[in-house]
């Protein structure tokens, strides 16, 4: 049986697949994620999330002629856990028939996340590596000529972002936030659906456990964003005391969002890089003051 405390109730294995995959449908339905004639890209890890989110598309559009479906791995060079990781995506795309991409940060970008984290010790790895990540599946998913970014952000991610922008009072990430990103209207960006946004990740896992998917659990060597695990330990806290927690804060987001996009981004036109041409907000892209900032 899977507790759901927040619905006070458990279900078996059967029912529990049922409503996962119903509330999936749901999520993209109500939010309009999908239209009939998408080439969409899976930002595809070879985790639990990112997993479940290639699957679902997949079902879900199979028998969808117009629908394309292209799934991308990012190799950020981390070491043996995305060798692992990846040789899992690649297999797990062919065996349902995926269009399948692999891409490397030191092809790409000219250095690894091993490199990165050489020049620097004093910072979360994950601020670099976020970065450069949404930069190429972003660039890749373009090149790919798709109409959207699938990621498998789930409840509990979306819950912890949402809490850290409010407490650090980043109203423009918060205006960015949400199920569907398409708040900036420009070539150069895809806009971006998370499919699992409603779903706790405690279900993600139970529902690959329940399809036996072998999912290649991939500990980075370089995971631990202090301020962000604090954050986590708060929320599941608050979680365990008051089921449901998270899906308020996620209600309570939604509500915001409409009027921070409105205040924050209403009108302005993003601005191209002067170095790389991709969109900033300032002069310089994030991705090309982080490259400087490196000395890459
Ligand atoms: Fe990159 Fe952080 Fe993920 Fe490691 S845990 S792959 S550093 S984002």
């Amino acid at each position: 049986m899977v507790d759901m405390p927040y619905m006070q109730q458990s279900l078996c294995k059967d029912h529990f697949v049922k409503f996962f995959e119903k509330r999936i449908r749901r999520t993209i339905r109500v939010n309009k994620l999908i239209d009939g004639k998408d080439t969409i890209a899976v930002g595809l890890s070879g985790g639990k999330d990112s997993t479940a989110t290639t699957y679902l598309l997949h079902e879900l559009l199979k028998e969808n002629p117009n629908v394309r479906i292209v799934a991308i791995t990012l190799d950020e060079g981390i070491g043996e856990c995305r060798d692992y990781s990846t040789q899992f995506a690649k297999d797990f795309c062919k065996g349902l028939g995926i269009e399948h991409h692999i891409y490397t940060f030191k092809k790409e970008l000219g250095f690894t996340m091993q490199d990165v984290m050489k020049k620097v010790d004093y910072v979360p790895a994950c601020s670099f590596c976020g970065v450069f990540r949404r930069h190429l599946l972003n660039v890749k998913a373009r090149e790919l000529s798709a109409d959207k970014l699938a990621v498998g952000h789930n409840l509990d991610d979306e819950a912890q972002v949402g809490l850290m922008n409010f407490i650090r009072g980043d109203m423009l990430r918060m205006a960015r936030a949400g199920v569907l990103i398409d708040i900036v209207k420009d070539e150069h960006f895809v806009p971006r659906i998370k499919p699992l946004r409603d779903t706790p990740e405690s279900e993600v896992a139970w529902y690959v456990i329940l399809k036996e998917f072998a999912v290649e659990p991939c500990t980075c060597p370089f995971a631990g964003e202090a301020y962000r695990n604090d954050v986590r330990r708060v929320l599941d806290m608050m979680e365990n005391g008051h089921p449901g927690t998270r899906q308020q804060i996620i209600k309570s987001m939604d509500k915001l969002v409409p009027v921070l996009r409105k205040e924050f981004t209403n009108g302005k036109k993003p601005a191209e890089c002067e170095r790389c041409g991709e969109l900033t907000s300032g002069s310089v892209c994030k991705v090309c003051e982080m490259k400087e900032e490196l000395g890459f």
